[in-house]
């Protein structure tokens, strides 16, 4: 069998195109073959399909695609372009490569196995011995194509989060199908504006299908739903998670203060026990209960407010409503009149919003899912060593993240 022969089958080649020459640079490591069609063939407009004989060829391009053995492997080719009266000029589609692309369709899907399973952009980039912006192009090119794919469904529990982008607290918006566990939309900032542009992006019966959204209390996201979604009262489940941090902040506010005062007085009862307290009871090392056990003894005001965030959680607890309100009230008589500043303040955010915390009651929903997801993003942000655009940055979470269709057909 002749060279050509060979590549024409394992290229999979079928008329009008045949492989017209290989050469092979063994120093090189390097495959080169020359593909050619017959002459007199008609070729269909790539908008309408019109069969139009060739008009000329466009310049010479070349393709890699999978390695031959360890030697990299080119294809190069004339494209003809036929003259369409209702389209113009155009170059006619190959059957290797996607319009526009440097790599053949089966290197393109390569390249995306490679980079899903490497641990770094870079690491993908020396297995395969392509440069960074190769490797994005073949990214962005699979995103776009994911993206334009991808068909309206219900998402009918979805967690609305912000993420930090950089030190200095610059954020993303992230938008998450908490059923599926993917990323939706990125959007940047965490604006009004950051969030309506995917509301916009719904029709009217996903809107409508919508059960729940987890989000943190913040008000911009809050107002954005209510414009957009109908019945975002019922729907708006504020994260639990995020509250009982605001709680475990404020415990740490007042262990601080407390801590201040009794360093003045030459006492370190205090020292070196901030963790104890910001731990839940269940959770908290076995190392520290000795510790923790004997300063709830000692009647200091973050025991108290440690007290008051430990009954807290019984919140989320309930499945009726109205025993959850009961609880809540005696839960608020007793923080409200605490007299520890910190957990007051939280306490009564906590009531202000507490019709969207009790939603909990019906859709049990957290933003833990999108969290799970967020330390991914945190991943792709590490091993990507610093993005250069928040263009990158999400099309890598799009990518990695959003349960897309990538390959090229
Ligand atoms: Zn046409």
């Amino acid at each position: 069998m002749w060279d050509t022969d060979l590549y024409q089958r394992i290229l999979g080649l079928e008329k009008p195109w045949f492989v017209k020459s290989v050469d092979l640079q063994v120093t090189e490591s390097r495959v080169d073959i020359w593909l050619e069609h017959a002459p007199g063939v008609k070729w269909p407009c790539p908008q309408c399909r019109r069969e139009l004989p060739c008009r000329d060829h466009a310049e010479a391009r070349t393709w890699r695609h999978l390695d031959t053995c360890q030697f990299q492997t080119h294809l190069h080719a004339r494209i003809p372009r036929v003259e369409c009266p209702e389209h113009g000029v155009l170059q006619v589609a190959v059957p290797w490569a996607e319009a526009r692309s440097r790599f053949t369709i089966l290197m393109e899907r390569f390249v995306i196995d490679v980079l899903q399973q490497c641990a770094t952009i870079m690491g993908a980039c020396r297995l395969l011995g392509l440069s960074w912006d190769e490797v994005w192009g073949v990214m962005h090119r699979a995103v776009r194509r994911g993206l334009a794919r991808k068909r309206q469904r219900v998402l009918p529990v979805i967690g609305v989060d912000e993420k930090a982008f950089k030190k200095g607290h610059k954020y993303m918006t992230v938008v998450c199908d908490l059923e599926n566990a993917t990323v939706e939309h990125v959007a940047e900032d965490r604006r009004s504006e950051s969030l309506e542009a995917f509301w916009q992006s719904l029709s009217p019966e996903q809107l409508t299908a919508i059960k729940a959204i987890a989000m943190d209390i913040w008000t911009p996201y809050i107002q954005a739903t209510i414009k957009c979604v109908p019945d975002a009262g019922g729907k708006i489940v504020f994260d639990r998670f995020h509250i009982m941090n605001h709680m475990v902040k404020a415990v740490d506010k007042v262990r601080r203060q407390e801590h201040r005062r009794l360093s003045a007085a030459g006492e370190d009862t205090l020292k070196g026990t901030k963790y104890l307290w910001l731990y839940s009871e269940e959770n908290l090392p076995d190392k520290h209960r000795p510790t923790l056990e004997t300063l709830k003894e000692l009647n200091l005001k973050v025991g108290r407010a440690w007290a008051i965030k430990e009954s807290l959680r019984s919140l989320w607890d309930y499945s009726q409503e109205g025993w959850a309100r009961r609880f809540f009230k005696k839960w608020f008589a007793w923080a409200a009149h605490s007299r520890l500043e910190p957990i007051r303040k939280v306490a009564v955010m906590i009531q202000t919003h507490l019709n969207n915390i009790l939603t909990y009651c019906r859709h049990r929903v957290t933003n833990a899912v999108a969290e799970g997801l967020n330390s991914k993003i945190m991943a792709i942000k590490r091993r990507a060593c610093g993005y250069r655009n928040k263009e990158h940055f999400k099309t890598a979470i799009y990518f990695f993240c959003g349960g897309l269709s990538l390959y090229p057909r």
